[in-house]
């Protein structure tokens, strides 16, 4: 690719900005294009389902960089603009207003889309999902008539949003189909800690319950209604079943896709000239042992350190993607914090006192520290992410100890 040709990038969230600032960082002089399609210039997601809906955060301070950030880095941002369709022979993008537009590079960084409720009623008034800001004001707003809500769906989102509704004084029910909490991020024993964490909080839990209609009055929705055919009552409902990736664009220009678009470690795909990146993006993993090849990873970081390996191969200094893949979470008083994937079958390993909500749970497979959940213990969590990195083989007594200082077990791994 010539340095004189375009750099389009499709998405204006955390991967579309954070490539289009490292690539100028690392001296990419051709111009960039951030398209949007949303009207806000990007901005913050999380306190979407924390402090915007409690009220800590205020819309002004979600701007995800400076006012003049754009213009003093000669990125060409565009918000309100869908990307209809690519012609990767052409090298050419089309957009919703009829323009073309000629790239030499193309950035997919689509993210995804809520998973939507296929019920009756779930088109009724009073029913919201959660990705966008204009999304988290719909929420918000209706809050301020609401007292019952009802979110569907026991995952991140969903139990985000249950705490910070019930700190908004409704009171809260979350259903979720699987017979525990996170099922998909957590083993058994976290999963049951933050039940009880939920329900000693005033949220009631539905587990192991489908949702079989939502049910409405004057086109409003008033119950859920469950699969066993009991009803909760409610005045508004927040669904945070999953997400799907957008990855039309991709497909219909013929890129290899399998939950997600295709890419390898420097984000590229299986078209030259295009590179994928942030949610949308299934990417290989660095290798661990009895991990996957390649994970879909829903994270900031993700986004993030995707886009900054993206970066460093358009400027021809390549840097592939890795590091330990982390995530976080605010739940009530909990500050939940993970490092890398554990799996079942791994040694779970207790550190602290669960019932007192100061813990860490560290996962060992093969002996080698692998992953670790920790709640409201940010140094843990710090430690951790190196120890992991590191492969660092510990013994579990020592990890169990809380006498013992998992700073000088970092330093002696390291030295
Ligand atoms: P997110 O990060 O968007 O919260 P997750 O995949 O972590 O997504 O969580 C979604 C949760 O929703 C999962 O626990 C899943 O079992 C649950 N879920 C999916 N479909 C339904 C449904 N129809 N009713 C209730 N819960 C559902």
């Amino acid at each position: 690719m010539s340095a004189a040709e375009p750099l389009v990038i499709v998405g204006a969230s955390y991967a579309g900005t954070q490539l289009a600032a490292s690539a100028r960082e690392l001296g990419f002089d051709a111009p960039i294009m951030l398209l949007g399609e949303e009207r806000h210039a990007p901005y913050q997601r999380p306190p979407l389902s924390k402090g915007l809906l409690t009220g800590k955060t205020s819309v002004d301070a979600l701007a995800l960089r400076g006012p003049g950030f754009f213009a003093d880095n000669a990125i060409d941002l565009r918000t309100g603009r869908r990307a209809t369709a690519v012609d990767t022979a052409a090298r050419t993008l089309t957009l919703d207003d009829g323009t073309t537009l000629r790239y030499g590079c193309l950035a997919l960084a689509t993210g995804a889309r809520c998973r939507t409720l296929q019920v009756p009623g779930a088109d009724l008034a009073g029913v919201h999902d959660l990705r966008t800001l204009d999304d988290a004001l719909a929420i918000s707003d209706a809050l301020a008539r609401a007292t019952r809500a009802c979110v569907i769906g026991g995952g991140f989102i969903g139990l985000e949003v249950a705490s910070a509704l019930a700190a908004r004084g409704a009171a809260v029910t979350v259903v979720e189909s699987q017979p525990r909490l996170l099922a998909r991020s957590f083993p058994p024993l976290m999963s049951d800690y933050l039940a009880d964490a939920h329900r000693q909080r005033g949220v009631a839990l539905m587990l192991g319950h489908g949702v079989r209609a939502l049910i409405g009055e004057s086109g409003r929705v008033q119950h859920v209604e469950l699969d066993d055919g009991s009803r909760i009552g409610c005045d508004m409902v927040v669904m945070g079943i999953g997400v799907l990736p957008n990855t039309e664009l991709a497909q219909q220009a013929g890129i290899a896709c399998d939950n997600g678009i295709l890419t390898d470690a420097l984000g590229r795909t299986s078209e030259a000239g295009v590179i994928a990146i942030g949610d949308v993006a299934n990417t290989v993993l660095p290798a661990m042992p009895g991990g996957p090849a390649r994970m879909r990873l829903e994270s900031i970081q993700a986004a993030n350190d995707g886009a900054r390996a993206a970066a460093s191969a358009l400027a021809g200094q390549p840097q592939p993607f890795g590091g330990v893949p982390w995530f976080w979470s605010d739940q009530h008083d909990l500050k939940l914090q993970m490092a890398g994937l554990p799996q079942a079958g791994d040694e779970a390993v207790l550190r602290g006192d669960m019932q007192a909500g100061r813990f860490s749970l560290f996962y060992l497979r093969g002996g080698a520290l692998v992953a670790a959940h920790s709640v409201n213990r940010p140094a843990e969590h710090m430690h951790s992410r190196k120890l992991i990195a590191a492969r660092a083989r510990i013994d579990p007594r020592l990890l169990q100890d809380p006498s013992a200082d998992l700073k000088s077990i970092q330093r002696e791994t390291e030295s």
